[in-house]
């Protein structure tokens, strides 16, 4: 759970970290409004408390801003105001606190705050992996695939550095099942996945997109770079031994995001052609689009 805590006063600032610390959070430290949001954007938020009084940037102008951002916009957000009047609670809550303490701070009621907006926190978190988590396997679902491939598409409008898509299915996956049953199957799924995340970067996007057909969006890779990052893909899944998932191949195609390219569906669709023409070909193959 990381706890941003803005406050211009040194003193506020080293006692909340201490009590978030004793609670076994990571306290994250801001002097200023404009500091807040920079931490807020490197190292996201789950919690965040807010002075409402600090030079810069303003508590309000700071939630805003942190409401306005996708990557903190559910930060679970703490005011701490001075004064206790009833118009300035009303202000913060419809400003986009979600909660307030009032100084001077009674340690026991924040931690009690932290500790229900934590819940809360591993609530979403929860809810949110199971949104976009295929329970099986591990890789995002679809869904989640298409929405971070739109993400990147927009980060990367005009195309400065390339981007790739793999389109992968498991090869005669119907006679695994036959063979080894739906329970041999589903650990064959579950092999492929971790011997294919094994071979990726952390920032490839390794996606489930139905049954045994996979998707991996590779950011800064071009489609000749992704043909040997689908090739290494397709030798580490050849060489499962059997008890350990395999044996097993699989039929990759390549396909490159082209500039201008506003979703990635057509790429997704070149990449899938090329895949069939990997089948057609033989399977355990790599094909490229084009
Ligand atoms: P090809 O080489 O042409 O891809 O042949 P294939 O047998 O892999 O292709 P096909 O699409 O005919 O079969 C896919 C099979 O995957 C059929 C389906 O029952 C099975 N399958 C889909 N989802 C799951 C799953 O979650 N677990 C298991 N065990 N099997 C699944
Ligand atoms: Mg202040
Ligand atoms: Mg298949
Ligand atoms: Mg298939």
């Amino acid at each position: 759970m990381r706890i941003l805590i803005a406050d211009d006063t040194l003193f506020i600032r080293t006692t909340l970290a201490s009590w978030v610390e004793s609670m076994g959070y990571t306290p994250l430290l801001a002097a200023d409004g404009g500091e807040a949001m920079a931490i807020a954007e490197r190292d996201g938020v789950d919690i965040a408390i807010i002075d409402w009084e600090m030079p810069k940037l303003s508590g309000m102008e700071v939630i805003r801003a942190l409401r306005a951002n996708p990557c903190t916009t559910y930060a679970h957000i703490i005011l701490i105001t001075g004064g206790d009047e009833q118009d300035r609670l009303v202000q913060a809550l419809e400003g986009g606190a979600d909660d307030f303490v009032r100084k001077p701070i009674y340690p026991p009621a924040l931690m009690a705050r932290l500790r229900a907006g934590a819940r809360i926190v591993t609530m979403r978190q929860e809810i949110l992996s199971l949104a976009t988590i295929d329970s099986l396997t591990g890789a995002i679902n679809r869904r989640h695939f298409f929405e971070r491939a739109a993400e990147h598409l927009a980060m990367n409008r005009r195309r400065l550095s390339p981007l790739t898509v793999l389109a992968a299915d498991i090869d005669h996956f119907k006679a695994i099942n036959d063979s080894r049953g739906h329970a041999g199957g589903d650990t064959a799924l579950t092999c492929f996945a971790d011997t294919c995340r094994g071979e990726l970067r952390p920032l490839d996007l390794f996606a489930r997109l139905g049954g045994e057909e996979f998707a991996v969006l590779l950011p800064d890779t071009s489609a000749t770079g992704a043909m040997a990052v689908a090739e290494r893909l397709r030798a580490a899944v050849a060489a499962l031994a059997p008890g350990s998932g395999g044996p097993m191949t699989v039929s990759i195609g390549v396909a490159e995001v082209p500039a201008g390219a506003e979703t990635i569906d057509a790429t997704l669709a070149a990449a899938d052609a090329a895949l069939y023409r990997a089948k057609a070909n033989g399977r355990n193959r790599v094909e490229r689009a084009g």
